[in-house]
């Protein structure tokens, strides 16, 4: 693993997804959390058979990673691709990948668990979601317009008490920090739409994510 200089403890990014394709705002938030936190390693974990969706992903669980792999190839240090909820035969929830990071890693490691502002507002749906502070500390990438109060009152009431501003004050777990990033508007969605309908998304997607979705004729 990318370890830091100095013998601290190493902070490890969880940034997990459906990468149903992965595309551009993906690599730019993986890349905005490791930045802004001063992180060692961002681990992208493709979601095996998300459970939480009313769909099954489009590509396989073999075909988001391999495409994760192929972009992360060419990608600055620090953002590598996890494959543990896709090789789990049963459904993988979040909190158990986190504890078994924290196994792996110890209890004085820093793990941050990042997702965007649209996963905040699911987060109550999540399995033993009061769980994962106790494992991690969580990154939130807000977007201009967000209101704590949309939030469900179990979730808002952990806002407001956990969040931390001070980036002095680090610790292996418990702490919420809310990043403000520039918004994209993108989702994998709309690409999936804009492929099945012929259309150009060659600035939406890593150049080595598009190339095997032609060479795999995917989403069409
Ligand atoms: P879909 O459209 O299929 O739901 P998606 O593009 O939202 O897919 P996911 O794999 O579900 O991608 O998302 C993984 C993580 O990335 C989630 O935490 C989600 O909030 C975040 N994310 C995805 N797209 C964006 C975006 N444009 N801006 C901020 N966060 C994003």
């Amino acid at each position: 693993m990318a370890t830091s200089p100095t013998d601290r403890p190493p902070r490890v990014g969880v940034f997990g997804g459906t990468f149903d394709p992965l595309h551009a705002a993906h690599l730019r938030l993986a890349r905005a959390f490791r930045d802004e936190l001063a992180l060692d390693q961002v681990r992208l974990i493709p979601a095996g058979q998300p459970y939480h969706r009313d769909r099954a992903p489009h590509a396989s669980a073999a075909q988001r990673l391999a495409m994760l792999d192929a972009a992360l190839a060419t990608e600055a240090p620090g953002l590598v691709s996890d494959d543990r909820e896709v090789r789990r035969a049963r459904p993988a929830y979040t909190v158990d990948t986190l504890q078994e990071l924290r196994d792996e890693l110890g209890d004085q490691a820093e793990l941050w668990f990042l997702i965007g502002g649209d996963s905040l507002q699911q987060l109550h749906t999540w399995q033993r979601w009061p769980q994962l502070l106790q494992l991690a500390n969580l990154a939130v990438a807000i977007r201009p317009g967000f209101v704590a109060a949309d939030l469900d009152p179990a979730v808002a009431a952990l806002w407001q008490a956990r969040q931390v501003s001070d980036f002095s004050n680090r610790t292996p777990s418990g702490t919420i920090r809310a990043l403000d990033l520039p918004p994209i508007t993108l989702s994998a969605t709309a690409i999936r739409q804009q492929l099945a309908a012929g259309q150009d998304c060659s600035a939406l997607l890593p150049a080595a994510v598009l190339a095997y979705i032609r060479q795999h004729r995917l989403y069409r």
